[in-house]
């Protein structure tokens, strides 16, 4: 069977791809099975090449696979670059650990213990449509250097990048059946790559809800899981922050990618004595947002994902709790405009749940105490960002925030080589940084008598 690709931005159909069902997605995983017993016995120097290898065709061809992403999920082209660009940067830093994969030797009472690091297995990576190629490449980078071959599951309505990735994997010498990706319904493909007992780890990067699911289904199994899942997290204005950049900067922490991002700073919290002077500066930089074509070189935010996705952002918008806005275009694409609320009600949905589109709520604080517990009155756990120019209270405060990314007087969150993950509702686990090979091995802890 297939299933229709559409362009959030042209609302035209650009792509038909297949529709596994189990049968065949089980086949599938059986091939990465034999995949992965030849992949693990390659020797370490050369699966670093070949991972090498496959970074260098990702490079070489990062401009056709950023301006696939722009048809297809709407990013704009400087964002989409950047994606294509994070690919290729882990790919090198994991082919890196390859030779550094090492177990320890720990002296013992008559004897000495060594320790071996081995590849689990078949490991499924399951990614949603918001950062199509980042997302997968966290997962397949280091599960493919440790070892593991991969099933990676794209969303159904943004596999265009993958299947595109899969094919420079095979130019530069990856084996067919050691990275595969799996097209078609979370339902079918995802539970089955879930539940299917050779696949030994699953890393899922989606909603909390179905990352619910997902744990649920591979309890039986004690299979283990990584989990990255939503966010709701705050951006905290203190009154000795710098103003002028702390406003010109919370736009971008939140409308990038359409608000469609994980790490979004959904509420804004201002200090109250400041409120007015950075809500002017704040309004101007939101008014300056560039929401247009998101393949001109000048876009900065593009369409939203699918007209459903934008009816069920709007849901979250009443009229009387606007702010501002910013502006859009009319017409064909799923636009949508930068938008500011503020709501009185502590226990409004809109400051609990994750709208996930270029809405931000607005707050205020009196103190640090209370910046940190309104921060902390969320679900979720992601990331965030605390504007000051006391760097004591940055610290402080970073340490009360229960949030597993946080950044000071910065809207960053991701650097590859640091580890990503949540607390709370956000997930389970870390990806990237330096031990994220961890993930994809077993410990073997062996005793070796020598009083024999
Ligand atoms: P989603 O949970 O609907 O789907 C994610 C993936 O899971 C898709 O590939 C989907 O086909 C698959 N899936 C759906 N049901 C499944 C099931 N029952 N079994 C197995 N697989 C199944 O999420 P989405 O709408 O694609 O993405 C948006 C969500 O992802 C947001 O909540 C966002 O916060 C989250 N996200 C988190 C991070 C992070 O790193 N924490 C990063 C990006 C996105």
């Amino acid at each position: 069977m297939l299933f229709e690709v559409v362009s959030p931005v042209t609302e035209e159909v650009i792509a038909t791809v297949e529709e596994l069902d189990v049968a065949q997605t089980e086949r599938r995983i059986h091939q990465a099975q034999r995949g992965f017993e030849s992949w693990r016995k390659v020797a370490p120097g050369k699966r670093a090449e070949l991972l090498r290898n496959f970074a260098r065709k990702v490079e070489e061809n990062l401009e056709e696979l950023a301006l696939l992403e722009v048809k297809n999920s709407g990013h704009t082209i400087s964002n989409a670059r950047w994606e294509a660009n994070n690919v290729k940067d882990v790919l090198y830093y994991y082919a890196g650990a390859v030779e550094r994969l090492n177990g320890l030797q720990i002296p013992v009472q008559g004897g000495i213990n060594v320790t071996f690091k081995e590849p689990i297995g078949v490991v499924g990576i399951i990614v949603p449509w918001n950062f199509p190629m980042p997302i997968a490449g966290w997962g397949f980078a280091p599960a493919l250097a440790a070892g593991c071959s991969v099933v990676l599951k794209p969303a159904e309505i943004t596999p265009l990048t993958a299947l595109r990735i899969a094919e420079l994997a095979y130019e530069a010498g990856i084996p067919e059946n050691v990275f595969q990706v799996l097209t078609g319904a979370g339902r079918v493909v995802g539970e089955s790559i879930v539940t299917n007992p050779l696949v030994k780890k699953v890393v899922f990067t989606g909603s909390t809800e179905v990352g619910v699911r997902i744990q649920t289904l591979a309890a039986p199994q004690i299979k283990p899981v990584t989990l990255e899942l939503g966010g709701k997290s705050a951006n905290v204005v203190f009154e000795d922050a710098d103003l002028t950049k702390a406003a010109a900067t919370a736009p971008y922490s939140v409308f990038d990618n359409a608000g469609q991002d994980c790490c979004a700073r959904s509420r804004l919290l201002v200090q109250e004595s400041i409120f007015e002077s950075f809500m002017e500066k704040f309004e101007q930089a939101v008014k300056g947002v560039r929401v247009e074509n998101p393949e001109l070189e000048s876009s900065e935010m593009g369409p939203l994902i699918s007209a459903s996705h934008r009816k069920r952002v709007d849901s979250y918008v009443e009229e009387e709790n606007v702010l501002f806005r910013g502006s859009c275009p009319t017409g064909t694409g799923y636009w949508y405009p930068p938008t500011v609320i503020q709501v009185s009600d502590a226990n409004s949905k809109v400051l609990h749940d994750e709208i996930f589109g270029p809405v931000v709520s607005v707050q205020t604080f009196k103190d640090e105490n209370e910046a940190i517990a309104i921060a902390n009155d969320s679900e979720y756990g992601l990331s965030g960002s605390i504007w000051t120019s006391n760097l004591g209270r940055g610290i402080r405060v970073a340490q009360g925030v229960e949030s597993g990314n946080l950044s000071v007087n910065s809207h960053s969150s991701v650097r590859y080589w640091t580890p990503f993950g949540g607390y709370k509702k956000s997930g389970l686990g870390r990806e990237l940084g330096p031990n994220a090979t961890d993930a994809f091995c077993e410990i073997k802890n062996v005793f070796i008598n020598t009083e024999l």
